[in-house]
Order: structure tokens, then sequence, then C-alpha cells
């Protein structure tokens, strides 16, 4: 695969990110690349998709909107009534178009980072975990349970993830993107002989 000058994009993400969302990218590419050794993905490839994941969150979200009608890249109702969705796909975009990157596995780690999906490749299920759990991490609910977790069985962590998060948003005024429910349909099936409420 592309070999990818890491020092290079952090320069221009620290110039795109507000100083919080920087570390935070930091923190996901480290956690990613934890996850990666413990899982066996490629290190590379889990470096690049943490630190490009949130590439396009701190575009003004009248902007994304107008950069998506540009990009012809498809918004959807909810993502209209909930912009900040529509930076995981303009990442996507600006990770292939501005930064450089080759590898769809990567472009589509970004893709679904925010939602998740049914049936996630590794590296889908690492950037996703590592975005959730990084360090500077603190709000969520069973964060110390779902950190142990990630390194010991993913697609439980991934469930308790879509469960956690489903929970916050129908508690709150969040808006919840449909593939975020088809995930956790999935993942519940997936791990529900290891879950001891059923
Ligand atoms: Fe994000
Ligand atoms: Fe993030």
């Amino acid at each position: 695969m592309k070999q990818y000058n890491m020092a290079k994009i952090q320069k221009r993400l620290r110039k795109e990110l507000d100083e919080d969302r920087y570390r935070h990218t930091l923190g996901v590419m480290y956690t990613s690349a934890a996850l990666a050794m413990c899982h066996g993905e490629d290190l590379q490839k889990a470096q690049i998709a943490g630190l490009l994941h949130d590439c396009a969150k701190c575009i003004p979200n009248e902007k994304k909107i107008r950069m998506c009608q540009k990009y012809e890249i498809p918004v959807s109702d909810i993502e209209l009534q909930a912009p900040y969705l529509l930076h995981s796909k303009l990442g996507a975009y600006l990770a292939e178009k501005k930064y450089g990157v080759e590898e769809r596995e990567i472009l589509s780690a970004i893709t679904w980072h925010t939602t998740g999906k049914p049936q996630m490749t590794l590296l889908e299920k690492i950037v996703f975990m590592a975005d959730y759990i990084e360090p500077m991490r603190w709000k969520a609910a069973n964060l110390e349970e779902i950190r142990r977790m990630a390194f010991q069985d993913l697609d439980q962590a991934v469930y308790l993830t879509l469960r956690d998060t489903l929970h916050y948003l129908e508690n709150g005024s969040g808006q919840v993107d449909s593939m975020t429910h088809e995930a956790y349909q999935y993942y519940h099936e997936q791990c529900k002989d290891r879950q001891p409420e059923g």
C-alpha cells in the first residue's frame, strides 16, 4: 500500500481543526493503532483512517451542505436536519481528493465512523470504536467497560457502543440516522448469546 507522510497530514489537520478536535484526532489515531495491534489490522491503515476520520468536522454546517452539493455527495433528510452527520461522507471525500488516500477501505472507515453499519469490516470497527473510546473522551456511559471490551471482543464493544449511542440520542434531541438502527439490530443479533441479559 501507499506510504503516507503522517507528519505532513498532521500539520495540515492542525490548521483545519480546532485544538480540541485536533487532540481528539490524535487520540483516535493512537487508539486505532492500538486496536489494530490487538486485532491484527494493518497499522498504517488504521492510523491514517483515525487521523483523517474527522477532517471535515470543523467546516461550518452550511458550508458542509454546500460542499456536498458541489461534489455531488447525496444528502438525506436526516442529514439536512443534522448536518454534522455529513462530516463523515464529506471527510471521506476530502481524504481522497485533498489528502490523497487511495485505499477504499480507509475511505469507507471514515464514511461509517459516525453511524456505524451492519457487517462492518475490521478497519471500520476499529475506527468506530477508537472514536468512542480514545483517552480524551469522558462523557459516555459505561466507558470503562467498553474500553476494556474493545480489546477483548470487538463485536461486543461495537454492540455496547451502538446501544449506548441510541439510548443517548433517543433521550436527547439528537437525530438518529437509520443506519445506526440497522447497525444496532445487526450487532444485537451477533452478540445475543454473549449477553447475560439476552
Ligand atoms: Fe466524527
Ligand atoms: Fe471523531
